[in-house]
């Protein structure tokens, strides 16, 4: 079938030609008929299914017979990425129309989107948190919002959006369409749907969590200190062209940022405490081909999307299920074919086996020949939260000291060894909890450290 029967405005089906896609993937012959027709969709998809324009090629159809000036369509997305890229996939579909959309997202300024608000565009796609912030101005209206769609309301859950979203929906008018995509349908979300559609048209395309088609699956049996040593391995000996890695932490990505930029890969890093203009620099020159390696946090998971990328390294093992599923999705999306890799240290066994559970088979054990699994560690990844606490508190007792004369405070204690304060147990560097995924949040508060660095982004590295 091509897109053709689905009789979408001719203008339209000039964009769907230029960006090559010949047929309509499942979800999209699915749900644009109904939502043409101006029904309230549920649609429960799998990553990759091109539920972008599945949502956003009924809407622009029927934008194209109203007047324009007003703000009629408003799309929610849990990340910054994800945003720009719906931006960029509009842009790409209404390339022969004369409709306009604008991302309204943290970590840029709010002045040319205060001017899209002004201006009316015709299509608005914003992350919760500053579509609010905008929302408390006169100047920010939704009353004219006649089509509403809510894309990875799962991950709108998890990134705690639940109450910004029932705030946003106090501000939109109760008579309009809305268009709901979801990659699973936990109970809260279950919910939400009650509450936001209308006689919905309901298409399951996901009936069991299962990652893209076409991805090969491996589980690396590997030590913790050695994940490093075996990334650069398989990088070294041409495995992998290119890779997008995860990282449980932060702190584990930039540790690992710098462990291959020493050795000569060009490597690139994604995380929250990244820039915006750092962030897109590193995924425009990952998609460029300058860097090799992307180093991400779960937050990148989401909204990347790398055409023809080869490769995904769960460098830590996801915890919860469905971000392996994301997570592994990015690779053979539409189709393609692509290889995710797992490390997968003794303590994350049982991570392992919950995902085999939810994706329904036993994911093969692999070892790469002629790799030392027995060699010393070059340098631990993650210094472990307590030795850091000890030596920040040992550099704060040495400052004091100097600036007391060397005369120490009666009674101050001296503490260096003695267990006195906290973080003394030593639960190995793994705490799980140490940075906690909501440190992530796309529009959370900033880190105290990037305000006033606006425009700077190049330099970080
Ligand atoms: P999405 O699930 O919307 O993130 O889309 C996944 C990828 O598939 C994106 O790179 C889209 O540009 C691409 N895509 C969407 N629809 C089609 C189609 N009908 N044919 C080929 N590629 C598509």
């Amino acid at each position: 079938m091509t897109f053709a029967p689905l009789k979408l405005h001719p203008s339209l089906l000039s964009g769907v030609k230029d960006l090559g896609f010949a047929t309509p993937s499942p979800i999209q012959a699915e749900s644009i008929p109904p939502a043409m027709e101006g029904r309230d969709v549920l649609a429960c998809a799998m990553t990759g299914s091109g539920k972008t324009a599945a949502f956003l090629l009924p809407i622009l159809h029927r934008l194209l017979t109203r007047p324009r000036g007003v703000t009629r369509a408003l799309i929610l997305s849990p990340t910054r990425e994800l945003a720009a890229q719906t931006v960029e996939e509009m842009n790409g579909l209404a390339i022969h129309t004369p409709l306009t959309a604008a991302a309204i997202i943290g970590g840029v300024g709010m002045g040319p989107q205060e001017h899209a608000f002004r201006s009316g565009v015709d299509v608005l796609v914003a992350t919760p948190g500053r579509l609010l912030d905008h929302l408390k101005q006169s100047y920010a209206k939704l009353d004219k919002i006649e089509h509403l769609v809510l894309d990875e309301a799962d991950r709108m859950l998890d990134m705690g959006f639940l109450p910004d979203i029932k705030r946003v929906l106090k501000l939109v008018p109760s008579k309009r369409q809305t268009l709901f995509f979801s990659a699973t349908m936990p109970a809260p979300i279950v919910q939400l749907t009650k509450e936001m559609l209308v006689n919905p048209v309901t298409i399951n395309l996901a009936r069991k969590a299962a990652p893209a088609v076409g991805i090969t699956q491996a589980v690396y049996p590997v030590a913790q200190e050695l994940k490093s040593m075996l990334l650069l391995e398989l990088l070294n000996r041409g495995l992998m062209q290119e890779a997008l890695v995860f990282t449980r932490t932060k702190h584990r990505a930039n540790r690992l940022w710098e462990f291959l930029d020493k050795r000569g890969i060009s490597v690139a890093r994604i995380h929250g405490n990244r820039s915006q203009a750092q962030r897109t620099d590193a995924l425009a020159g990952f998609k460029e081909g300058r860097y090799r390696v992307l180093v991400a946090t779960d937050i990148a998971a989401r909204g990347i999307d790398v055409e023809e990328l080869g490769h995904v390294v769960n460098f830590d093992v996801p915890m919860a299920s469905e971000d392996y599923i994301h997570r592994v999705g990015r690779t053979a999306r539409a189709q393609m074919t692509g290889e995710a890799f797992t490390f997968m240290s003794r303590e994350e066994e049982s991570d392992i086996r919950n995902i085999e559970r939810a994706v329904g088979k036993a994911l093969p054990r692999v070892t790469l020949p002629d790799f030392d699994y027995n060699a010393r560690p070059t340098a631990k990844l993650e210094i472990p939260i307590a030795e850091r606490l000890a030596a920040h508190r040992a550099q704060r007792n040495k400052g004091r000291d100097r600036q007391q004369g060397g005369g120490g405070r009666p009674g101050s204690g001296g503490g260096r060894s003695g267990g006195s304060g906290r973080g003394g147990s030593s639960q190995s560097g793994s705490s799980r909890s140490g940075s906690a995924p909501r440190s992530d949040h796309p529009s959370g508060p900033k880190p105290s450290g990037l305000r006033g660095r606006r425009g700077g982004g190049r330099g970080g590295r």
